[in-house]
């Protein structure tokens, strides 16, 4: 059941001469339809969704929105432009991200060259104990 409502289709109106919303229930609904006015149903079949049409609820739907057209025209192109600006924000970031991968990666191989420096250091000391202090060997001068 689940599936079947993640792949129902999504119900539009059409739209007639006048511009005005008006329903137009698709000839082949195959995995199901769900309807925007409101309603959880999934219509499985175009006599099933053809009856929700008929509903107050739906009939107030279709009303509300052929009232408020010019508001839904506001809402598309504030939406449009929100989504222009959070592609580029992806972009943005995306870029930013990368920068900061390559930051990693160069901090990477520095830590990886001071961490074998340091076990040179280290296994140089453990020779240097191991064969008594009078045996050390001043070969790194840092002064
Ligand atoms: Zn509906």
């Amino acid at each position: 059941m689940s599936e079947l409502a993640t792949i129902a289709e999504l119900y539009t109106p059409s739209v007639n001469n006048e511009g005005r919303y008006i329903d137009s229930v698709p000839v082949n609904i195959q995995h199901g339809i769900r309807c925007p006015c409101g309603s959880n149903t999934v219509f499985k079949s175009r006599p099933s969704f053809t009856t929700h049409t008929t509903s107050r609820r739906h009939v107030e739907w279709l009303e509300r929105i052929n009232n408020d057209q010019r508001n839904y025209l506001a809402e598309n192109i504030r939406l449009t432009e929100q989504i222009t600006q959070q592609r580029r924000l992806v972009v943005s970031l995306s870029n930013q991200l990368e920068v900061v991968r390559t930051e990693l990666r160069a901090e990477q191989t520095r830590a990886d060259t001071i961490k074998a420096e340091l076990d040179d250091t280290k296994n140089k000391l453990i020779q240097c104990l191991m064969n008594g202090p009078n045996n050390y060997t001043k070969g790194n001068k840092h002064d």
